[in-house]
């Protein structure tokens, strides 16, 4: 359902993405991994175009993601023009970013109760079964302040799950998070990704990537160096970079 196609970004002189492949089949979860400024958070957020591309393709269903060809390369298109794509494919960001002066079931019912997905009372109950799903319902009254890291995320990941989008993208959801809280979000993923949701994540978990991800992508400096099963990738990597890598972080 999503890909992309080699895809390439530069942040003024430095080429952060040098022609990346990546292909993301519905119901799979995707994790990507590799070291430090390879490219993996730029990557993930080209993927619903919080990002912009400076050739290449990034496509949903067939259909390019935020910009349109022009002879010049990808142009990038209105928010209002990419907002129906962005209904599709979630985030959840290393810090959260939830909205600090909402509550937290306020901070789930906003999109789809901005655009108008049912009317109120439905909004409010869908929002409080998501908040039932990452056990944080009992919550839902407070202000994201009053909150520990772990269950801010858990609301962030409750607040995608809201809009009923067919992917969500993870940019390194527990990095931010202290060792102890590290487990109650990577547990709600598990869930998540049990359940069938279509789910690309950048982490820095090797073992939840092993023990949940269908496929893995290693990427190190701005390429896609090796891809495969999880079994495979971190079982018998093919790669001298991609064997180094694991052999520093498992
Ligand atoms: P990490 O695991 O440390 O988050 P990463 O693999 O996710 O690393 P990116 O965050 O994608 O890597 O960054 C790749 C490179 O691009 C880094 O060298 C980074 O400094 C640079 N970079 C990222 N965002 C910007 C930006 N907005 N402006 C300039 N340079 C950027």
């Amino acid at each position: 359902v999503l890909e992309a196609a080699g895809e390439r970004k530069s942040f003024g002189e430095t080429e952060v993405l040098k022609g990346v492949d990546l292909k993301v089949h519905r119901g799979e979860v995707v994790a990507v991994i590799g070291p430090s400024g390879s490219g993996k958070t730029t990557m993930i957020r080209t993927l619903n175009a919080m990002e912009t591309i400076d050739s290449g393709d990034v496509l949903y269903r067939g259909n390019p993601v935020g910009y349109r060809h022009t002879p010049g390369g990808p142009k990038r298109v209105s928010d209002r023009e990419l907002a129906p794509t962005r209904e599709h494919i979630g985030m959840v960001f290393q810090q959260f970013n939830l909205f600090p002066h909402k509550t937290v079931l306020e901070n789930v019912t906003f999109a789809p109760g901005y655009l108008g997905k049912g009317a109120p009372a439905e909004v409010r109950e869908l929002a409080l079964a998501q908040l039932r799903k990452v056990g944080m319902a009992a919550h839902a009254d407070k202000y994201p302040h009053q909150l520990s890291g772990g269950q801010q995320q858990r609301v962030a990941i409750a607040r995608a799950l809201a809009m009923n989008p067919e992917a969500i993208l993870f940019d390194e959801p527990t990095s931010a998070l202290d060792p102890e809280l590290v487990e109650e979000v990577l547990k709600v993923m598990t869930e998540l990704a049990a359940e069938g949701l279509t789910m690309v994540m950048v982490t820095h978990e090797m073992r939840f990537a092993r023990e949940v991800a269908d496929w893995v992508v290693f990427m190190d400096q701005g390429v896609v160096v090796e891809e495969g099963p999880a079994a495979e990738l971190f079982g018998n990597p093919q790669h001298e970079r991609t064997r180094r890598f694991l052999s520093r972080v498992m």
